[in-house]
Order: structure tokens, then C-alpha cells, then sequence
């Protein structure tokens, strides 16, 4: 079978069945078609859809202005699909550029899952020469997200997103790094608008914003955002990365999962509902740009890392108080 975006695990909603798609041809080159850009709408062989993707990633850099000469970018790199395509792209678009690559790879402690998506961050670093750094849980909180989580209110995923977030901060910082580029897609974007939407926090909502520079904090930069989960599946099928990688076992018990099936229900019965939800918010963003939205960073009292009372999220999460 010839790779095509129907053969990427992506949940329940957001497939499309297309088998026609085998009898198409490419609108450019007349070779067999492997996907609808959801960006120009043409049918689109192998290798225009990858030329596609790589355009789209380099413009949104680019329009962004995420990277400048003399970056040392550090990639959060799970080994899941998105990170692991946003290494590859990125390994491929900045070839000869100015800047420096490296992977950071946080190690949650999640049995049954975390082995072999660590691997896959293993082997796609070495695949593509760039420095790999581990960093786990257990070594800079103490312990596993499965213990830490067990027996607790929250959801898994909230410790694991905040703990995981300091980690990563503390980590791309403390290598120098002036960029922490993540692999969030389309999907994540509009999911974490929506969530944020949901929950009235408009505070975390305009933390979304990737150009609002504050100390201690490495600046994010996400130059998948504009492109949907199924187009980065399908592009690391294509580019021959794609890992088939477990699922996790605590995805199910979040909001985000009850946000995700919503908004893929929604973009299956009205096409372009994500895009338009994060390009809402980008409005939102650009008229409000002059205005104070965050609250100014102090220093956590335990850990020193930013925090925006004197407890930092994850250490009110730990329970820390001395
Ligand atoms: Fe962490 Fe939740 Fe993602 Fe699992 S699904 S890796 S617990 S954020
Ligand atoms: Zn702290």
C-alpha cells in the first residue's frame, strides 16, 4: 500500500476515508496523489506535499520571526510524531544556516509508554547527527509522574504538563539555548485556545502567545502551528520518521481529550473550524498587543525558576513549602 494519510493513528474523528485519492494525480506533476493540502486545496503528490510542508514551516518561521543568525535552538523532542518531524524539518530547512540544533528529551516516567518513545527520540537524534539531551523526572522532582500522580485529584496531565514545562525551561536554559521550539500543531494550538476559552483563564491564554519574551523564560517558538495534526503524520510517513509510538495511558482522563474529540467533530462537519479558532485568537492578540496581559514574573521561593506568585506552578503542584 502506497503511504497516505489514512494509515496515521489520529484519534477517532479526524480521518477522512479517501480511496479515490489512489486514482488522482498530483495538480503539479501528474504523479499518483497522496493527500488534499488543506492549505491550497490541490491534490499533491509525495514529494509536493512534502515541498509544501517545508514551504509552509519555513514561512511560518519566517513570518514569525522565530529564528534569527546565531540561535541555539533547543527542540523538545518526545519522540512522538510532531516533535519528531519538527527535528527533521528543522534539521532540513536550516541546513547551512547560522544557528545551532539540539534535543532536549524529558523522560515523564510513564511505564508501558515512555520506554519506547524515548527510544524513537534516541534513534531519530543519532539518525540525524544532532545532540541529544535527557533529562527525567525522577532526577529533577524526585520522582516518576506516576507516583507523583497517583492517588491525587488532578489529572496526570496537569502535573505532567507543568512539571514537563519547568523541565524543559530549566533544561534549554541552563545549555544556553535561545530558543525552545516545540512541536505543537494546529490541532494543540486550537485545543489549547479552546481549553483556555473554556476555563475563562485569559492570563494562560495570551501565555500562548509565542513573541512575548520574559525573564527566565527560554522564548518558545512553534513553527508547526498553522499546519494540522493529520498533515505532520502524513509528512513524517512520507519523510519515513513516523513512529509508531503507544499511546499514552493517562490521554484519556483529560480535558484536553474531551476538547480534542469536540474539536474534531466540529472541523469534520465544518471544514476549517481549527484554523479559524487560532486565527480568532490572533486577532484577539494583535489588538490587544500594546496592552499588559500577563502579570509580571517573580522568582519561585523554593526552586528559583519563574513563577508569577512566589510559589511556581510546579511547586504548588509538589506541595513545596520550604
Ligand atoms: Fe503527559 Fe498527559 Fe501527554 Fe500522557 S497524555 S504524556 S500524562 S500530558
Ligand atoms: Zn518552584
Amino acid at each position: 500500500m502506497s503511504p497516505s494519510i489514512n494509515n496515521c493513528d489520529l484519534g477517532d474523528a479526524d480521518l477522512e476515508d479517501r480511496p479515490e485519492l489512489n486514482k488522482m494525480r498530483c495538480s503539479i506533476c501528474e504523479d499518483a496523489a497522496v493527500a488534499r493540502s488543506s492549505r491550497s486545496r490541490k491534490l499533491l503528490c509525495s514529494s509536493h506535499f512534502m515541498e509544501a510542508f517545508e514551504d509552509q514551516v519555513a514561512e511560518t518561521l519566517k513570518a514569525g520571526r522565530m529564528i534569527e543568525d546565531g540561535d541555539r535552538i533547543a527542540v523538545a523532542l518526545s519522540g512522538g510524531k510532531d516533535s519528531t518531524v519538527l527535528l527533521y524539518v528543522l534539521k532540513k530547512i536550516l541546513a547551512g544556516e547560522a544557528v545551532e540544533l539540539f534535543a532536549i528529551t524529558i523522560d515523564e516516567g510513564i511505564k508501558g509508554y515512555r520506554e519506547d518513545t524515548i527510544g524513537y527520540a534516541r534513534r531519530i537524534s543519532e539518525d540525524l547527527c544532532v545532540e541529544l539531551k535527557m533529562i527525567s523526572f525522577r532526577d529533577e522532582f524526585g520522582s516518576d509522574l506516576d507516583r507523583i500522580a497517583k492517588g491525587r485529584d488532578q489529572a496526570p496531565c496537569t502535573f505532567c504538563g507543568v512539571l514537563r514545562k519547568s523541565a524543559l525551561n530549566r533544561a534549554a536554559r541552563d545549555l544556553g539555548a535561545t530558543k525552545l521550539a516545540t512541536g505543537h500543531n494546529l490541532d494543540d494550538e486550537a485545543q489549547s485556545v479552546m481549553m483556555n476559552y473554556l476555563k475563562g483563564d485569559i492570563e494562560r491564554l495570551f501565555r500562548l502567545s509565542p513573541r512575548r519574551p520574559r525573564p527566565g523564560l527560554v522564548p518558545r517558538i512553534k513553527p508547526l502551528r498553522h499546519i494540522a495534526e493529520k498533515e505532520v503524520a502524513l509528512y513524517g510517513i512520507l519523510a519515513g520518521v513516523y513512529p509508531e509510538a503507544p499511546e499514552c495511558p493517562y490521554a484519556h482522563s483529560s480535558l484536553r481529550f474531551e476538547i480534542r474529540r469536540m474539536m474534531n467533530g466540529l472541523e469534520r462537519d465544518h471544514p476549517g473550524t481549527k484554523g479559524s479558532v487560532l486565527r480568532g485568537f490572533e486577532k484577539i492578540l494583535s489588538s490587544a498587543e500594546d496592552r499588559p496581559a500577563v502579570t509580571p514574573l517573580s522568582c519561585c521561593r523554593i526552586c528559583g525558576e519563574p513563577s508569577v506568585g512566589d510559589l511556581c506552578k510546579a511547586c504548588h503542584l509538589l506541595g513545596r513549602s520550604r
